[in-house]
């Protein structure tokens, strides 16, 4: 994670900026006729990181999975939450977990973050789990399994885990179950 810089300039200042784009993302836009169900009846769980997009590494496209981001792309009660109205209610019926190198949560401690919050703000946030982990491949497979032990989801729904690569680009699968002959 390192240093937090400071910051260059405001974000929410940059609002005539953002408009600006906006007009050039609308100048393209092709893809509003879209339906609300992903195509790929998948749902990618992954990190809340900048250097990747979810989709587009393994090759899908707007409108084919949903994606769930948080820090460190961990089956979190919430992540579950979003899991679970996507199978029931968008019909998704599998989960892509990827975890990534160079995590800010990678070989990080509750103490650590707690005490980062404590400094900057002079609250406690002794009750957070921030959920860091030591081991990256370990990291995955935990989700991978906290997600199949989900009771709420579908029958023959599939789960998977890869890592992904920020420095090559490269995923690495982890956990990918078996595909038995039928
Ligand atoms: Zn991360």
């Amino acid at each position: 994670m390192g240093d937090v810089p400071e910051p260059m300039s405001s974000v929410t200042g940059e609002l005539d900026t953002m408009v600006e784009a906006n007009e050039r993302w609308r100048a393209g836009f092709a893809v509003g006729a879209l339906g609300v169900r992903p195509v790929k009846h998948a749902v990618i769980l992954t990190c809340m990181d900048s250097r990747y997009p979810a989709a587009a590494i393994i090759g899908y496209e707007l409108g084919d999975a949903h994606t769930i981001r948080n820090a460190g792309g961990r089956a979190t009660d919430d992540a579950i939450r979003s899991l679970i109205v996507s199978a029931h209610a968008l019909g998704t019926r599998a989960c892509i977990v990827i975890h990534h190198t160079d995590c800010g949560l990678h070989r990080q401690t509750n103490e650590a973050l707690r005490g980062k919050v404590k400094e900057a703000t002079g609250q406690s946030a002794a009750h957070i789990d921030f959920l860091p982990f030591a081991d990256l491949e370990e990291s995955v497979r935990d989700d991978v399994e906290q997600i199949r032990a989900c009771r709420f989801l579908p029958e023959g729904y599939e789960v998977m885990g890869m890592i992904y690569d920020v420095r090559t680009g490269t995923i690495i699968p982890v956990d990918v179950p078996e595909h038995a002959a039928s």
